[in-house]
């Protein structure tokens, strides 16, 4: 007999085997009380027999026979007891009550519950009861789950003994989409042959289910800022060839708006295609070594028009040494772009935009090389800091527009640091203005100032 138990079901046969010896020892321990008991029932039929005998003629060889068999019966049913219940015990028992099903189903990561073929809890583990609080033991799980789909699945899988799939949708305390899958599993039964088992096993798709809305919804914002502009042309193309044909000052007029038009969705592909560029190489980081300070001082540069425009003026403190990370070029011009021109664009009623930098450390203790754009304008309300660099997020959609904005630069920005290993900051006091900081690791280990 083995000592291991290579599975739960071996492991309750072994029990069930031992069972016998262990039925024997108490049977044995019980002895005196039955012995007393069946002494009790043979003084009494022996007293009512001997009476019979003397005071109601009962011939004295009947009452003996009679007294032979109440003293059988007294004494042989309580052995005859004991073997059928210890038979009972070794039959009845369910193979898949054994601990060791029970660990398995309680190792299992996702959360997961076993049925019996009627769809009774045999065994669930944590996950699943933290799921499904409903769930219980020796209960039906259809009562626990309620849903129509799910009770539909459930009996055809028991029916049908093939695999059935449900959704399960659980609302609380976020929403979560879960596949159901219900796998009838065959199980030695407790009389001999097969039985089946249903194992439930929940599978979260909530962050697929996610990752499918985002694309979605990526898809719908593009077409629809594509969509606007579009719409703005061909309107314009309309009036141009028919009532204002011949006007000469609306045609120049109209000419400027389609430009502007034209403009702003050669801006939405071009930051649409930056944006999957980044995104296709978001695994590789840049190797390639560049020094910081001439590439911001480039982008303040080719911005000096708008700032002149918005009659603000940059000031930029960089450090005279070279300030080295490991980079993509033409990404790390894209990134400081969008920073000093949304400084510029949001921000100009403040007349000033600081570009700084420093050598810090990051929140896991490393060393960090930190390019500050400060801004003194309106600032940016708390609650739309957190969704500023999802694409399309605007704080105002109309100001954005006619700042000639996509409302993705942000998003570009975000991508563009994650594929240098970097982190953009970004810090409001609304009516105090905004710094975004994009904070990247040093090409070599640094010493912290
Ligand atoms: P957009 O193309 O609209 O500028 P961004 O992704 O660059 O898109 O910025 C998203 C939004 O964040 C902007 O529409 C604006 O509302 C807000 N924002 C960005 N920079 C600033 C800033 N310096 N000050 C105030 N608001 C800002």
């Amino acid at each position: 007999m083995a000592t291991e138990a290579p599975d739960g079901i071996q492991a309750n046969a072994d029990a069930a085997a031992a069972r016998p010896s262990d039925a024997s020892a108490s049977m044995f321990a019980l002895w005196p009380d039955r012995l007393r008991r069946s002494a009790l029932i043979l003084l009494v039929a022996g007293l009512v027999l001997a009476a019979l005998v003397v005071f109601g003629g009962l011939p004295s060889a009947r009452a003996i026979a009679a007294f032979v068999c109440i003293a059988g019966a007294a004494l042989v049913p309580w052995n005859l007891h004991d073997t059928v219940a210890s038979r009972d015990a070794t039959l009845g028992a369910n193979p898949v009550d054994a601990q060791a099903v029970q660990a398995i189903v309680a190792g299992v990561p996702d959360p997961t519950v076993l049925l019996d073929r009627a769809g009774r809890v045999i065994h669930l583990n944590a996950a699943a009861a933290q799921l499904v609080p409903a769930l219980r033991r020796s209960e039906l799980a259809q009562f626990a789950l309620r849903s129509p789909e799910i009770i539909t699945a459930l009996r055809e899988a028991i029916t049908t003994r093939e695999t059935r799939r449900a959704t399960y949708l659980d609302h609380a305390p976020v929403d979560r989409w879960m596949e159901l899958i219900i796998t009838p599993v065959p199980v030695p039964s407790a009389f001999g042959g097969v039985d089946h088992c249903m194992l439930m096993t929940f599978h979260d798709q909530t962050p697929l289910r996610r990752v499918e809305e985002m694309r979605a919804d990526f898809v719908a914002n593009a077409s629809h800022e594509l969509r606007t502009p579009l719409a703005a042309l061909s309107g314009f193309i309309d009036t141009l060839q028919g009532p204002a044909r011949d006007d000469e000052k609306a045609r120049e007029r109209f000419l400027g708006i389609m430009h502007a038009q034209a403009t702003r969705m050669a801006r939405l592909i071009d930051d649409l295609l930056s944006l999957s560029r980044v995104e296709l190489s978001a695994h590789v980081r840049p190797d390639t070594l560049v020094d910081l300070a001439p590439i911001v001082r480039q982008v303040a540069d080719g911005l000096e028009p708008l700032a002149a425009e918005r009659q603000v003026k940059i000031e930029i403190e960089l450090p005279r040494e070279p300030v080295m990370i490991a980079g993509d070029r033409e990404e790390l011009l894209r990134l400081f772009e969008n920073l000093i021109e949304n400084a510029l664009k949001y921000g100009a009623s403040g007349g000033k935009v600081m570009v700084s930098s420093m050598l810090a450390a990051s929140p896991d203790g490393a060393p960090e090389f930190r390019v500050m754009v400060r801004d003194f304008g309106p600032g940016i309300a708390p609650e739309h800091l957190p969704r500023l660099t999802e694409r399309f997020y605007r704080v105002d959609v109309g100001d954005s527009r006619a700042q000639g904005g996509t409302g993705l630069g942000l998003s570009l920005v975000k991508h563009i640091l994650n594929r240098h290993r970097g982190r953009l900051l970004i810090e409001s006091v609304p009516g105090q203005g905004a710094t975004f900081t994009a904070g990247f690791p040093p090409a070599r280990a640094a010493p912290i100032a």
